[in-house]
């Protein structure tokens, strides 16, 4: 943003009595977080790694001689391993989908900000570009120097060889993405003459591309401007959600130690005020300024502060993990984990179990096929060699297994109701869907005029105790 755009020109009047001109926008300042080490790092590495493993490993598992978690949108089916999911199955979409909100609700109000620290993509990704940075350039006081260093050849290597690292890294992410939706070994082989189609080509540059853009230059500010959830989340925590807070009451009033002489003698506390935590922080804040809508939970600060507390033999914990209710003395730390039996987090738990509940009772019930039927509206009665009368109808069968299936079709609801298919050997392949038409046939003296209820059964030869029952309506004379 231009300096001239910066400045609104809003009189004020300073203590001098004369008017200034105020900025309402601030620019943004490059971040140059320090490396940290500790226990909360190694576990973000985990989730780092945990969730790459995933993502990009996924789409090479094999299951049943095709991929294993694969949506193929074409045939609008999703593959998750042993799983067929059909756009009929949109109530598991649902279900999946309620489960993530209420899962999350539950998580908020109990652990904070952990999603947003350890596992959140733009967390995740921005980590790994930072991992890259770090590697290439340095440490924060080596970053800090080589930009503002001018141009050099020494400068212009590293700076490409970080971003080309960065847009490596970011096409591959892509190539994943479109490999989830496109056979991923079809991908492979279309590589060395990119001959791939159009939306599989701007899936990619568009998903690499978002990527090396919020990882690599927007970072943070994802979190502060952009992420809604960052927003509303405010309002799952309570007094006794689990956050990173500054022991205030411990380490002020802050200052650095004279040697040879106890803090007390100097009525200072245990904060030396060296400024690490808030170098260490991806974010920029400083967390002794109290909880800030823009801590994204990293412990990247009880990281960096536990260290400097070990180096000046103080008890480490001025910085961590908390509630408001255990800082402000209502009941001891270790009393922490027995708050959760609260009810807000029972209610949340409870709805997500019930949900989760139905969804894997209803799954594990599903039939093995799924059928639809549809009435024939161009031929709506017609009467046969025999002076019986036929009604048409196309049955949809849907084999949601693994395996081919046979079917028999019968109807009932009439007398001597009979049931002709063109397709004599109705066999339906794995995972597929076939159309059979059917002519159900009935003695004139009982189709009468009018519309006469029956109901299709469509039983299955593989699991003959398994039968769908459809109901249809037959026209009468
Ligand atoms: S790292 Fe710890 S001691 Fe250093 S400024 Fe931060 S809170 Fe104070
Ligand atoms: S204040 Fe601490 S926990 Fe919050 S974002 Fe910064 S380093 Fe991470």
């Amino acid at each position: 943003m231009s300096d001239s755009l910066n400045k609104i020109p809003i009189k004020v009047e300073n203590s001098a009595k004369q008017e200034e001109t105020v900025s309402l926008y601030e620019s943004h300042k490059k971040l140059y977080p320090r490396a940290v080490r500790g226990v909360f790092n190694n576990f973000r590495l985990l989730f780092v790694i945990g969730t790459q493993l995933v993502f990009l490993g996924l789409p090479w598992l094999q299951w049943n001689g095709r991929q294993a978690v694969f949506f193929d949108m074409i045939n609008r089916k999703f593959y998750l391993f042993g799983l067929t999911i059909w756009p009929q199955d949109f109530v598991y979409l649902a279900a999946l989908l309620m489960c993530c909100a209420f899962g999350l609700f539950a998580w908020t109000t109990i652990a904070g900000r952990l999603w947003c620290g350890y596992s959140c993509p733009q967390t995740v990704y921005t980590e790994i570009m930072l991992l890259i940075e770090q590697w290439v350039e340095g440490d924060r006081s080596k970053r800090m120097k080589l930009d503002a260093a001018p141009m050099s050849f020494a400068k212009l290597r590293l700076k490409f060889t970080k971003h080309f690292i960065m847009i490596v890294f970011s096409l591959w992410t892509g190539f994943t993405l479109v490999g989830y939706f496109t056979p991923i070994k079809s991908l492979v082989a279309a590589a060395p003459t990119f001959s791939y189609g159009p939306w599989e080509t701007f899936w990619m540059f568009f998903y690499a591309g978002f990527t090396y853009l919020f990882a690599v230059f927007m970072r943070e500010q994802v979190c502060k401007y952009m992420c809604p959830y960052a927003r509303f989340q405010s309002v799952m925590f309570d007094a006794d959600t689990l956050i990173i807070s500054y022991d205030e009451a411990r380490g002020e009033p802050r200052g650095a130690r004279k040697k040879g002489s106890s803090p007390k003698e100097q009525g200072l506390g245990d904060c030396i005020n060296c400024g690490i935590c808030v170098q260490v922080c991806p974010v920029g804040i400083d967390i002794r300024n109290g909880l800030q809508y823009e801590c994204i939970g990293c412990a990247a600060c009880i990281d960096a502060c536990d260290e400097v507390m070990d180096k000046i033999h103080s008890p480490r914990g001025l910085i961590r993990y908390t509630t408001e209710n255990a800082l402000e003395g209502k009941y001891p730390e270790k009393a922490i984990p027995s708050r959760l039996k609260r009810p807000r987090v029972v209610m949340y738990v409870l709805v997500l179990c019930i949900v989760f509940g139905s969804a894997i009772t209803s799954l594990a019930l599903r039939k093995p096929f799924k059928v639809d039927v549809i009435r024939d509206r161009a031929s709506l009665v017609r009467e046969t060699d025999e002076g019986w009368l036929e009604n048409t109808y196309i049955i949809k069968i849907i084999n949601t297994t693994e395996q081919n299936q046979r079917f028999r079709i019968s109807a009932t609801g009439m007398p001597e109701i009979k049931v002709k298919t063109d397709t004599p050997d109705l066999q339906v392949g794995a995972t597929l869907t076939q159309d059979v038409t059917v002519h159900v046939q009935v003695d004139p003296q009982y189709a009468t005029k009018g519309s006469h209820k029956i109901h299709f059964i469509v039983e299955s030869v593989n699991h003959p105790d398994l039968r769908v029952e459809e109901k249809s309506s037959f026209i009468g004379e």
